[in-house]
Parts: structure tokens; C-alpha cells; sequence
């Protein structure tokens, strides 16, 4: 599922390729898409002769404004839009095409079919579902320390469930809260109410700036992620936690582990992020000697795992 990033690179995409654009007609040709109004034939005539002004994001929800009406579009799993010339063959899986006055279309292609569309007049699209109940923006200027302090703060939830749930903040999904959680040395399985207040500081920073690093890198690409023009993200390469079990920490050398928590695939350092007590990470874990650079740790690790033969299976990747 693409992540805030991810969503935001689409908008910001989409912003340049469709804004001016005026709808000629709409065809949809999976009624299970369009969520509001319930009649696509509706939906269809409601769009037909407006023009888009901008693309906004709300979470990972995409606000794309017309004149006079406001579409809401999630992509879920498998979303994308794509923008095409009339002429150019139409791709399997594409479920809604606007076809704009001057030759090009805006086709939403979805393999898996989750992906949602709503329609609202301008404004009321925050006063009902699916905007209604959306937690703190933590890329807006709303998102100060006192505003994260009051919707984490007094939880006795683990931390890491409590970062998912998009009613507290939105758009962060499972990669983004394992490398904020990293970057501020916080483990997981902690709850909101044992952070000291240099930990919730340090964590607000780890959000801003582990979700602004991604969005400038153009979201990551971990799965099929591709943004509205067909460009791969790059943040993959600079992740710190996330899908690197079995490697080497970046700030300590210490392996990268991973375990469960909440049914969702976990990546931490346990040097870095120390355990709570009763943790359900492993205590069996393979411990390696402080490493002072990456490179040594890893070495160490090749002989040590050469020397002794066999190597616990947790060293897999996913
Ligand atoms: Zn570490």
C-alpha cells in the first residue's frame, strides 16, 4: 500500500499533469469504485464540463478540487492514474477514465479493486467519511510537539500500533513508523506514556523528517509503488530499519532483528531501541561486539557466521 510519501508524490504529480484540465465525459466501467454518489451514471455527469484546479492530500487520501465540486480518491493497495492521449491503448484493470476536451484522458487503473472514489461540495468533504475522523497531518504546520504530545500522551498503548492508527495521525503506515522509531531510539513495544518528553521531542522530529526525507526522495518503491508519471521512488536505499533484518545498524553496527507486533512485520536494533520489560522480541538474539564502523560489523558478521556453520534462520529478509 503506498504510504504518505507515496500519496504525496502521486498529488503533487498528478498537480502538474491535470490542473486546467477540463472533463469532456467519464466513463466507469467497475461501479464498486465510485463510493459516493452511489450511481456512477451520477458520479459521471457531476464531473462532466467542470475543470480541475489542484490536487490535495488529506492522509493517504487524494483531494482532487474542480470547480464547484471535490473528488476524494483513495488507491489503497494497487491504485494509479496515468495520464494518456486518447489514441494510446487502454491497459487491463482500468476501472475509470476522465476524458479531458483537449485529447488526453486520466485513466484510474486497479488490479485489486479496493480503491475508492467520493464526490463532495467543496468543504463538506471533511464533515463526513472517509475525512471525518482523520488524526493529526504531520506534514502541515499543525503538527507541532504539543499537538503530538496531546494525542499520544497519556495512552498506555505500545507505541508502534499507536503511530498506525490513521485517527491519531495519519499516513504513516508500518515502513515509516519503523524508521521513525528508529531514528529516535525508541523501541516499538514501549507504550505512549512511558516516553520521558525528550523521547516524544525526539520522535516528533524522527516523523517530520523520515516522512519529509521520503517525500523529497519521491516516496519508496518497496513494492510496486510507481508514482503518476510512471517514476520509481528511490527512498528504499536510505532506509535505516525497515526490511533490513539481518544487517548492520547505521548508527551502532548491531544487527537489524525482526519480530510481530500487532500481526505487522517489525524492524528494530536492539541496541538502539531497548526493549521494554516482557518484550516479545526474541532474547535469543544473535549479539554481535560493538561495531564502531558498518563495514567491520558486517565483517564480523560473515566470519562469525562462516565460523559457526549453521545460522539461525532469523537472519532472512521478510
Ligand atoms: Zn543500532
Amino acid at each position: 500500500m503506498p504510504e504518505l510519501p507515496e500519496v504525496e508524490t502521486v498529488c503533487r504529480t498528478l498537480n502538474s499533469l491535470i490542473a486546467g484540465k477540463t472533463i469532456k465525459q467519464v466513463t466507469v466501467s467497475l461501479p464498486r469504485i465510485i463510493q459516493k454518489p452511489d450511481d456512477p451514471q451520477l458520479f459521471a455527469a457531476l464531473l462532466e464540463g467542470r475543470t480541475f484546479q489542484s490536487v490535495e492530500r488529506r492522509g493517504k487520501f487524494i483531494r482532487l478540487l474542480l470547480d464547484g465540486i471535490v473528488l476524494v480518491s483513495h488507491l489503497r493497495m494497487e491504485g494509479r492514474y496515468g495520464l494518456y492521449r486518447e489514441e494510446d491503448p487502454v491497459e487491463n484493470h482500468t476501472h475509470v477514465i476522465f476524458h479531458f476536451t483537449d485529447g488526453t484522458a486520466l485513466r484510474y487503473k486497479d488490479v485489486r479493486q479496493f480503491g475508492t472514489m467520493h464526490l463532495f461540495e467543496p468543504g463538506m468533504e471533511f464533515q463526513s467519511a472517509p475525512l471525518k475522523k482523520l488524526g493529526l497531518e504531520p506534514l502541515s504546520d499543525t503538527f507541532t510537539f504539543a499537538a503530538f504530545d496531546e494525542a499520544i500522551g497519556r495512552r498506555s498503548t505500545k507505541i508502534k500500533p499507536l503511530l498506525l492508527n490513521q485517527e491519531v495521525i495519519v499516513g504513516l503506515g508500518n515502513i515509516y513508523v519503523d524508521e521513525a522509531l528508529h531514528e529516535a531510539g525508541i523501541h516499538p513495544e514501549r507504550t505512549a506514556d512511558s516516553l520521558s518528553r525528550s523521547e516524544k521531542k525526539r520522535l516528533h522530529e524522527s516523523i517530520v523528517s523520515t516522512l519529509g526525507s521520503a517525500v523529497e526522495a519521491g516516496g519508496s518503491s518497496i513494492k510496486s509503488y510507481v508514482n503518476g508519471q510512471g517514476e520509481m521512488g528511490m527512498f528504499q536505499h536510505k532506509l535505516r530499519a525497515y526490511g533490513r533484518t539481518g544487517e548492520a545498524c547505521r548508527e551502532c553496527g548491531n544487527e537489524i532483528v525482526k519480530f510481530v507486533l500487532g500481526g505487522r512485520g517489525t524492524h528494530v536494533c536492539l541496541r538502539c531501541q531497548k526493549p521494554p520489560k516482557g518484550s516479545s522480541v526474541a532474547p535469543a538474539m544473535k549479539r554481535h561486539s560493538a561495531g564502531k564502523s558498518e563495514s567491520n560489523a558486517v565483517k564480523r558478521r560473515l566470519d562469525g557466521a562462516v565460523s559457526r556453520g549453521s545460522k539461525p534462520k532469523e537472519g532472512k529478509a521478510e
